[in-house]
Formats: C-alpha cells, structure tokens, sequence
C-alpha cells in the first residue's frame, strides 16, 4: 500500500503523519491489517527494538471519587463492586511496588482517586516514593493523582518522582460528554505542570467510549503536540455498574488500527499498551507489541489483568525482550530532550529529520484515564465509525473477561506480578 509505504518513511524519519493518513490507517480494511501491522512495527523497532518495557500500577487509593468520569469505575455513583480503601501506607504501597519490580517492571506508578491531591497528599505520596526507591534500587517512580496544583509537580519532582500521568482520554470536542466535573483544559493543564517541573510527561487516551475515529486523531494529535515521553493506550472496560457499561465498541483488530495510528503519529514515543488489553485484543495481544513498546504487567488498578507470568511468556514467545533498567527507554535524541518532531508545543511547529529542521519526543491506565478505570458514558451512543468492522464488535461483548481486581494492594492476598 503506498499509504504504508508513505507513513513508515515518516515514522522513521520522525515526522507525524497528516491528519488525512491517520484516519486512512483507522479506515484500513482487516485484509490489510498485518501489512499495517508490519509498517508500523517498523517504524517501533527503529526507535525501541524489540525491547518491551514493564511498568507495574499500584492504586494507593481506590474508589469514592467526586468526579464523574463515566468510564471509571471509581467515579462518583459508581455502581461497580470494586475494592474501595484509602491511603496504604508507605511501606504497604512499597511491598506491592516489590512484586512488580521483581516480576521485572522498571517503572512503578503510583496512582491513588480523586480530583487532585491537597498538599498533605503531596507529603503522604513523597513519603511513599521514598520508599519505593528505597526498596527498589533504580525504579522509575510515576505519579497518578489528578488535577496539579500550582508547586505540587516542583514537590513530587523533588520527593524523587521521575514521572507524572494524566491523560487526555478523548477529543477536546467530546470531553465534556465523559465528563463534567473538570474539563480538558484542566488535564492539558497539569500535563504542563508536570512537563515545567521537569517530570518524564506521560498523557495518552481511551479509545472505545463511542467516539468517532476524528476524535481518536484528535486526541493523539493533541498528545504529540503536548510532547509527552509516554502514551498509553487504554481501552475501555466497560464496567457493570458505571455509565459505559453498554459500550463493546472494539475489535481486537479495530484495537490493532488503533495502536498502529498512534505509533505513526507518535513514532519515538513509549507507546504503552494498557488497560483493556487482554479484554480487547484478546488472542491477537502478541501482535500489538509490534506497536507498542510498554505494557503494564500483571493487575490494573480496579480490574485483574492476565497472570505477570502469561505477559513474560507473551512477550518471550512473541520474540520480543524485556526492557532491563540499564536501558534507556527512550531514543538517545528524545532523552536529550530534544522533543517531538513535528511538536506544536507553545505554539511553534517544529520540523523534523529529513525534510525540515532536526527534532527531537499509561492512570495506565492510571485512575484518572488509564488503565483498568472501567466504565465510560458520558459519551453517548456511539457514532458511526469509520472503520469498517467496527459495527460487529458491539454484537459480541465479552463481558465475562472483565473481573474486579481481589487481589494485591487494599487486600491480604498477594499481588499478580
Ligand atoms: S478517572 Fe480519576 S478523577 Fe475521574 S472518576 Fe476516576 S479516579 Fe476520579
């Protein structure tokens, strides 16, 4: 396809596509889906090889949230049997942190409900840092805990964090239908106030609540241009008892087109794979590591994932690696931090290699948009989608894949990892 042919030499030059290609790739028919597959897979081994980095969630907080976020589990009237607990302690957040490391994650994130934290939530989470670095020597520490207030991303930055997520979820245009109690510019807002004080940016979407595929390109055009390190990729989990509980809107190989189209956008980007994984994708999970670079291993934050061990033997027998902690990451220009390419970041479009000038790029799913929330609504039915086997996948809802996480943090019983 010369679309494809067209899109990879962009990707590996670092240039995004037009936003006409992005929605070609949505558009793409499921005769073409491995030739999609195999372009984008080479625009992600050109950046991250075939490395897949390991990042383990710990849900410091779980359930009452006053905000509505209809695909969350947590959110305000939630009607979903979710665990429910405050704070963990310190120790008890570094005790789950130590199974996911040693199940071999490099990244940590710290995720606790509700709208934002208030200062003492910023001591309480810095002390929790600390000891999850103490017990875990060269983790990376992710904060996930809402809206920032101005000095709170300085104050994590200083407590040890290395990074923060908060993700934009949906088009700006279909924002306020998920949800009502913040709005999209608050989440751009805090994004920035993470990437200011000097923490890794992580923003990325939920794909499945009913939107159209502009809105999928909108948002992740929105994510390039805010220039985040990380994108994860979540997609809905239809959670009994929230507001999106009827959206079965996805295919695993819409899930495929999908993560395919962000990797185009997005080439030099840790794409991560997150929440809605196995409930989504399904048996063809190993072919999204040709796209992503990063999944999250083991449980999410309100919903069980597959066993740590059935995700390590996934990505052995798919022929990809797990990403050691003395490997970077991110390509050597972007952990120079030389940014996007083609980033509209305060305004200025940068160009990129090749052809214009140099460059330079998961509430997982996190509980403010990522991984494992559940739930959506707000959204409204869905619109009818551009791609073409879009339309089944709403006759078959696999409702038995999704189970309320029991296990690990908030519990006595061990964590999956
Ligand atoms: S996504 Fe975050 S802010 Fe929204 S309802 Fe869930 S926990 Fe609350």
């Amino acid at each position: 396809m010369d679309l494809l042919d067209v899109l990879v030499e962009k990707g590996l030059r670092r240039e995004p596509p037009t936003r006409e290609e992005a929605l070609a790739v949505l558009a793409t028919s499921d005769d073409d889906l491995l030739d999609v597959v195999a372009a984008a897979g080479r625009v992600r081994r050109q950046w991250f090889g075939r490395r897949v980095k390991l990042n383990y969630l710990v849900n410091l907080k779980s359930g009452l949230c006053p905000e509505d976020c209809s695909y969350c589990s947590q959110r305000l009237g939630s009607k979903a049997g979710i665990l429910k607990y405050t704070w963990l302690k310190p120790e008890e957040a570094a005790e789950a942190a130590a199974a996911g490391v040693a199940g071999g994650a490099k990244r940590v994130c710290l995720v606790a409900s509700g709208r934002g934290p208030t200062d003492r939530d910023i001591d309480r989470v810095s002390r929790t840092i600390e000891a999850v670095k103490d017990q875990n020597e060269g983790v990376e520490v992710c904060a996930c805990l809402g809206l920032l207030s101005d000095g709170q991303a300085e104050r994590l930055r200083e407590a040890g964090a290395d990074a923060y997520n908060h993700n934009l979820n949906t088009s700006e245009s279909t924002y306020g239908e998920i949800t009502t109690t913040h709005t999209y510019a608050d989440r751009v807002d805090t994004v920035e106030k993470a990437h200011g004080a000097g923490l890794s940016a992580c923003s990325g979407l939920i794909a499945g609540m009913g939107e159209s595929d502009e809105d999928l390109v909108d948002v992740v055009f929105a994510l390039r241009a805010l220039d985040p390190d990380s994108v994860p990729v979540n997609f809905l989990i239809p959670f009994e008892g929230t507001p999106l509980a009827e959206e079965w809107n996805l295919t695993p190989q819409r899930a495929l087109r999908i993560l395919a189209m962000v990797r185009f956008v997005c080439p030099d980007v840790e794409v991560r794979l997150a929440g809605g994984r196995e409930v989504h994708l399904r048996t063809l999970q190993p072919l999204a590591l040709h796209l992503a670079n990063s999944i999250f291993l083991g449980d999410y934050l309100t919903s069980e994932g597959q066993a740590g061990k059935a995700d390590l033997e996934m990505i052995a027998d798919a022929g990809f690696e797990v990403e050691g902690t003395d490997t970077p990451t991110l390509p050597r220009h972007r952990a120079e931090g030389a940014g996007v390419c083609g980033s509209v970041r305060d305004g200025e479009a940068a160009g990129c290699g090749g052809s214009a000038a140099g460059c330079g790029e998961d509430a997982a799913g996190c509980g403010h948009g990522p991984a494992g929330c559940g739930g959506h609504s707000g959204a409204g039915p869905a619109e009818e989608p551009v791609g073409q086997d879009a339309p089944a996948a709403a006759a078959s809802p696999r409702t038995d894949l999704v189970a309320v996480r029991r296990r690990g943090a908030g519990t006595d019983l061990a964590p999956n990892a």
